[in-house]
């Protein structure tokens, strides 16, 4: 079975004195549990302290983006073997806000994805539909077009690779991110099953194994029923990361991924 995984996504949040108090509260409420797996993804600025607050605990620490690039005349960027440095284990790729911002292309999404796994890093990348797509019955077809950029787009070796470092796909409608509109668990649970038989297109061995996680408005009171979707591995958190005691809650509801399934 695969073991959840539930990732918060700080965006841009933080400063040195609050993330001090909010890991501290992570560290607390989820000391000793390792029934599933828990990372935070913070602003690049604060990797090193991240680095020197979890590391010997169960809380992994990545960033929130990487360059297509690993070095040059790219002011501004940050490389992957830079992130690697600060013992990441996660980068999140494709979120849907740096799609927007920038007007990325799933193909740059798919350099970046490249860039991240021959850094050793394990890349969690995002895809997902915007509310006008779905409504045109389009979400599917843009879901799969951003999984193929990856499958299909890059060097057989980068995919080989990509299975060493595991991979992580978050699942985000853009509609239900940072709004308190939740897709519903039946809703999540197709597009996950979805994307797992894309991928089994693929490789069917791998596509059992990659943990396929759902982002949008998780919160503590719709977690539990998210999480008990046979597809759905975990959780990609942004508000909610900000405040101790509701990611910790989620975390734990994670934890208890057995009992879920039995209640569903
Ligand atoms: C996100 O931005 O990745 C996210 C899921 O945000 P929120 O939980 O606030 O919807």
């Amino acid at each position: 079975m695969r073991q959840k995984l539930v990732v918060g996504n700080w965006k841009l949040n933080g400063s040195l004195l609050n993330n001090k108090a909010l890991i501290a509260g992570l560290l607390e409420r989820l000391k000793g549990i390792n029934t599933a797996d828990f990372a935070i993804c913070v602003p690049y600025t604060y990797l090193f302290q991240a680095q020197n607050l979890l590391k010997d605990s169960n809380i992994e620490w990545g960033a929130q983006n990487v360059s297509q690039f690993d070095g040059g005349a790219h002011t501004s960027s940050i490389s992957a073997p830079m992130i690697a440095e600060f013992g990441c284990k996660y980068v999140i790729i494709g979120h849907s806000e740096r799609r927007a911002l920038s007007n990325e292309s799933n193909q740059k999404a798919a350099r970046r994805f490249a860039r991240a796994v021959d850094a050793g890093l394990t890349p969690i990348y995002c895809v997902g539909e915007t509310l006008e797509e779905r409504a045109a019955g389009l979400a599917e077809n843009v879901v799969k077009n951003q999984i193929l950029a990856i499958t299909h787009g890059l060097d057989e070796i980068v995919f080989e690779r990509a299975k060493q470092v595991e991979t992580v796909i978050a699942y985000e409608p853009v509609w239900a991110i940072g709004n308190g509109q939740t897709a519903s668990p039946q809703q999540a649970q197709q597009m996950h099953a979805f994307i797992r038989d894309l991928i089994a297109k693929v490789d069917v061995d791998f596509a059992s194994k990659v943990r396929i996680i759902y982002g949008g408005s998780m919160t503590p009171a719709n977690a539990s029923a998210l999480l008990a979707m046979p597809d759905v591995d975990g959780g990609l958190i942004g508000r909610c990361a900000l405040l101790a005691d509701d990611f910790s809650q989620i975390c734990k509801k994670a934890s208890m991924a057995d009992q879920l399934y039995l209640v569903a």
